[in-house]
């Protein structure tokens, strides 16, 4: 069932002329590479243990929780070794287990430099969710151990190996279109509970921007192919007793060399989810655009001839390129470095909205 399902995803991706080169061929009959889930919640549980079912190069083999009762559910349903299952305080004996390649870090945000950073010290290959880190400064850290390392560090972009985006950013660099002018890059979901991680400034890392933030500016930079020079921000808290210390929603705009500007809302509070970039003989859309649970649509104001396969698991193509980048020593699509240039990013975000000013970004 699972070859089956792989092969069918493989034919469809097939269609695909905008995936990054070498990552579709060269399908190995080698062993896939061991994969560890550290923090069972809900997208490890409801997103990439089921993506993990259809990869083709990697495949999981150990889990890391610090809830007990989670381990004998998740060893039964996917056949997870009792000596492949570790906690937090016995987590860096994972250096000691050879069918652990890849480290996947799915914490909450405030501890994905110190998770990273010790996966990384452990030997491992390493994934991290976004954001990368709780700030720039973050990230350098975790970029510097990455190079002490030796290893490969991606960031969990998946829409980086999504067909529908990459085929957007194709369509829209190619020059049919006319010259690119404004983008509407937009992503909220009501997710404000009391108690949520999410909600706390020193776990989450400051709301909306930082859980949302990520999506909406990489699909502006990408599309414009160039990264912003200066963004204006606001925030805006109508649930006070809610959202304490951190904006409910957050409006930024970022402003491309090539005079490109985009438009973003950000927010815990209210649903939106699409991306518009409008060029100066046409136009072209992705919506539903960065959610992960929902296939993307496509759009365009012109017959582009593009129809983008659609995924049924985005994560799938995200492993399994990081694990052929692994295998055949190619380079990370969603690298560090990209995760360390938003980080970058928001941070000037935070600034103009603390400043109540034009940023200048100035990039590391
Ligand atoms: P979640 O709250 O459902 O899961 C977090 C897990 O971490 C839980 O199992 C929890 O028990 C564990 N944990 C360990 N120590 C903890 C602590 N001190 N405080 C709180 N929890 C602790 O969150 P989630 O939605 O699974 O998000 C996890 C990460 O994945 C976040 O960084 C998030 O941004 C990212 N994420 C990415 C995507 C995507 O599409 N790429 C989607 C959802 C979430």
């Amino acid at each position: 069932m699972k070859r089956r399902t792989a092969i069918k995803n493989i034919g469809a991706l097939g269609a695909a002329t905008t995936l990054p080169a070498g990552w579709l061929t060269n399908l190995s009959t080698e062993q896939p590479l061991g994969i560890a889930l550290v923090g069972l919640g809900n997208y490890a549980t409801h997103q990439l243990a089921p993506a993990l079912q259809h990869t083709q190069h990697c495949q999981l083999t150990g889990i890391v929780t610090g809830t007990p009762a989670k381990e004998p559910k998740w060893q039964e349903q996917y056949g997870i070794k009792k000596a492949n299952t570790y906690n937090y305080k016995n987590f860096d004996r994972i250096r000691d287990n050879d069918e652990i390649d890849i480290v996947y870090i799915v914490l909450p945000n405030f501890m994905h430099a110190e998770y990273t950073i010790r996966a990384l010290e452990a030997g491992k290959h390493v994934i991290c969710e976004k954001p990368m880190g709780m700030n720039a400064q973050e990230c350098k850290m975790m970029l510097d151990a990455q190079n002490r390392s030796g290893k490969l560090l991606q960031i969990g972009y998946r829409l980086y190996y999504e067909p529908t985006h990459l085929a957007a950013q194709q369509a829209g660099q190619a020059g049919r279109l006319g010259a690119l002018k404004t983008m509407e890059s937009s992503l909220g979901f009501r997710m404000g509970r009391p108690g949520i991680w999410r909600i706390d400034p020193e776990k989450g890392g400051g709301g909306a921007i930082m859980d949302l933030g990520v999506y909406c500016i990489q699909a502006a930079r990408r599309m414009a192919n160039q990264l912003p020079v200066s963004v204006f921000a606001r925030g805006f808290t109508e649930e006070t007793e809610l959202y304490k210390g951190i904006h409910e929603t957050m409006l930024f705009q970022l402003e491309f060399p090539n005079g490109a500007i985009s438009n973003t809302t950000t927010s815990f509070s209210s649903y939106v989810d699409r991306f518009h970039a409008a060029f100066t003989d046409g136009w072209l859309e992705v919506k539903p655009a960065f959610n992960a649970w929902q296939q993307l649509g496509f759009e365009s104001s012109k017959d582009l001839g593009i129809t983008p396969p659609k995924l049924f698991y985005q994560q799938i193509a995200q492993m399994d390129a990081f694990a052929q980048n692994i295998r055949q020593g190619t380079s990370v699509s969603a690298s560090g470095e990209e995760g360390y240039i938003d980080m970058q990013i928001i941070d000037a975000i935070k600034q103009s909205e603390r400043e109540k000013r034009v940023v200048n970004i100035e990039y590391q």
